[in-house]
Order: structure tokens, then sequence, then C-alpha cells
């Protein structure tokens, strides 16, 4: 069976950062070290994720209470929880479906005298197109944040110069992750700070915590390999286990009531370090080879079956999903079929407050209610790719034929 995802990172990246672990690091150098590699010009920051750094921006940022954040209207539930923990309001814009961005008439419309914030998800592993958002947030004061948690594409690409904030993962669903960590981009050194301040005051991530992570992954990464993942999904069938509730909870990054505790940590030494290694090191022809997959998989299906983010950006596919009025069939026909689709995933639509009932969001709504995320990456060979869109393409039904206009990588 294809498992829906390979963790990305070697047994060998694995073992080091154990061996860091139990070793020490000393960790301001490693961050210095760390953020120097990423952004040489000063203006690069590490944190523990992605939600750490995005917590410490609305505070640092101390924007008036009530104050408006226009935001991509799907992103995991945390973002939006955070922006309320600093009570201010975010306000989910609906998507264009087919790039995966913002309605720029709906944004228009949505704006209001509280508004201080934009933040644009580019998702699936695809971008928006930024440059229209960015000339429209800017010329109504805004603070412009792009969310590149699934976007990550390369060190050469850190973000949109002119967005304030960048924010880019490497959590243990992520390209190149080091179980942990993220990388920020601010512009503006007064922010960065208020941020770095805002952070200083946060307890340190202990080795051992991180250690724990390494270990858990170590062994599911041995899991997630074809064979012992179609073992482990027969056990719990046979065991009356729903192994994709196993699964999405197994790798939830900050479980529990207390997340909020949680993500307000530092990176340990050793998660700085083994953060910094993999950039180094990391072997972008399996990211090209990821997006070419699923760019052969995109020319297949978007004949006949709508793909969001097929019209997105630099497109490198690190999901691939799909959008069908019989999700349920075809996960199960695609399961039959020995690949592994997935209908849970950790995404959302964020719900606006109540009063704000009447935001139009029914394109956000249908993308969550019929998604479908194909497995793909750089160890499926082309041919599993293909028979993958053949079972695909059996098992649709389609009630409107899409054609969507392609753009290629890069
Ligand atoms: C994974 C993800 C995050 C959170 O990243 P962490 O580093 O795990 O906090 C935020 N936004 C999107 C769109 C994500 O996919």
């Amino acid at each position: 069976m294809w498992p829906r995802k390979r963790f990305d990172i070697a047994m060998y990246d694995i073992a080091l950062g154990v061996f860091l672990s139990l070793k020490g690091v000393r960790r301001e150098l490693a961050r210095r070290r760390l953020e120097d590699f990423w952004a040489p010009q000063g203006d690069g920051m590490a944190f523990l994720s992605v939600r750490s750094g995005f917590d410490a921006l609305w505070e640092a940022l101390a924007l008036p209470e009530g104050s408006e954040v226009l935001i991509t209207a799907v992103n995991i539930p945390h973002m939006a929880e955070i922006i309320r923990r600093h009570r201010l309001v975010p306000v989910p814009v609906d998507l264009d479906l087919a790039t995966m961005g913002p309605q720029v008439p709906l944004l228009q419309a949505a704006l209001s005298d509280k508004s201080r914030a934009l933040v644009v998800a580019h998702l699936f592993g695809g971008q928006v197109h930024v440059e229209p958002l960015l000339r429209w947030a800017k010329s109504h004061g805004l603070w412009v944040i792009e969310d590149c948690a699934q976007a990550f594409c390369g060190k050469e690409y850190r973000g949109h110069p002119e967005a304030d904030v960048s924010m880019f993962s490497f959590g243990s669903i992520k390209t190149a992750t080091a179980l942990g960590g993220a990388l920020f981009r601010v512009r503006d050194p007064d922010l960065l700070e208020k941020m770095r301040l805002v952070q200083q005051r946060w307890p340190v991530q202990s080795r051992l915590r991180y250690l724990r992570t390494l270990l858990k992954y170590a062994w599911f990464s041995v899991l997630c390999r074809p064979i012992p993942f179609g073992t482990f999904v027969l056990g719990c069938r046979w065991l009356g286990f729903d192994y994709d509730q196993i699964i999405h909870s197994a790798v939830r990054g900050f479980p529990g009531e207390d997340w909020l505790l949680k993500i307000r940590h530092q990176p340990s030494g050793p998660l700085l370090a083994l953060l910094h290694r993999r950039l180094r090191k990391y072997d972008y022809t399996r990211l090209l080879r990821r997006a070419h997959k699923g760019e052969i998989l995109l020319e297949i299906l978007s004949q006949r079956v709508f793909c969001p983010g097929c019209q997105a950006l630099r497109r490198t596919h690190w999901v691939f999903p799909i959008l069908v009025e019989n999700p349920m069939e075809i996960t199960t026909r695609l399961q039959q079929a020995g690949f592994d689709a997935a209908r849970t995933h950790s995404m959302i639509v964020i719900d606006p407050r109540p009063g704000q009932g009447n935001l139009p969001l029914g394109e956000a709504r249908r993308l969550l209610a019929g998604m479908v995320c194909l497995p793909i990456y750089p160890e499926m060979p082309d041919r599993a790719v293909r028979r993958m869109a053949d079972v695909v393409l059996g098992a649709y039904r389609p009630r409107a034929i899409l054609v969507a206009k392609t753009h290629p990588v890069g």
C-alpha cells in the first residue's frame, strides 16, 4: 500500500538529531548559524514552529483590541485561534479554488476601518500570486503576512520580498522537515527586534522533549514504508481500529488543551542544528521529482477532475488534492487499489465571528467537503502515479467537466 505521506527526512538525519540531543549543542551559536544561513541580510528568525512565531508576531504588533485580520478562509485551526487569543478578529475571505488565493472582490468587501492585516496562505505546495494582493493591502495600510508553511521550495525562496512577514514550517509533515522548527523573514527591523524580545521570555524546549519526538518519528518513518504500512492497516482493520484516526492524532504537532503553552517555547539547540543541516544538505532533486510526479498526475486528471490549486504558481505538490462529488467512494476505491488516499486532514474553514455570519465561504466549504488527498512523493514510481490516476478516473462520476489551464513549475 502506498501510504498517504512519507516523512521527508532520512533515518540518518533522525539518528544525527538523536546524537545531538544526547551530546548537547551550544544553542545560541546554532541559532545564529541557522538564521544567518537562512537570511544573510539579517532579517531571519527561527522559532519552534510557525504557530510559535505567529503568536510572537501578534504579541509584538500589539494591535488595538478588536482589530480585524483578513485571512484566507482555509488553514489549520490554531492559526485563527492564535489571532483570537490576542483579542483580534480573524475575518475569513473565500478562495478561488484554482489559484488557492483569496478572491480580491471579497477582500475589498471584507475591508473595514478596523482591518489591520492580511494573512495569505500558500496551500498544497503551490504559491498564490501575491503581487496584486500586496499592492491592494499596502494601499490600505495593512500588514501582509505570508503563511508559506506548505510551500517550502528551496532556500532561495524565502517568501515575497515585499511581504512584511513570511513564515516557513519544518514540522513533521512538511517538506525538508527537522521534526519541528520554523523560519521567518521579518522585513521591519523594529518588529523583528520586538519578536525576539517576546521569544526570549519563553522557556527553551528541552533536549529530552526533542529526543522523544525524534524517537517517535524514527519508528513512524519505518512504519510509513509501503510494506510495513500495508501490514499496519490490515492489523488495524482486523482489530477494529480506525487507522486513519491513529495516524492523524499521532502526527498532530501540539495536541491537547494547553497547546498555547506548548508553542510558547524557544527551539532547542539540537533542533536548530538539525534544521540547519537539513537546509544545507537538502537534496532539491527530491522536490523536483515530487513536483514532476504531481504534474504528471495533474496533466492526466485535470481534464476531467477538478484539482484545487491547479493554477497556483511554482507548484511542488506538497499534497495533491482533488475535489469530487463522491469523496467516500473514491477514497474506498483508491484504498482497495493500494493507494492510501486520505479524507482526514488538519484544515478547517475559519469561522466568522457571530454577526459576520453572512460572509460568503461557499468555495472553502465546498473544498473541505469534497477533497481527497492523493499520495504523491518522490519514491512513488511514475507508473504507480499513472495507475492511481486511472483508479480515480474510473471511480469518478463527473457532473461538470472542467478543463483547467495550468502553469508549469518554476
Ligand atoms: C503546518 C501548517 C502551519 C503550522 O506550522 P507549525 O510549524 O506546525 O506550527 C500553519 N499553516 C499551515 C497552512 C500549515 O500547513
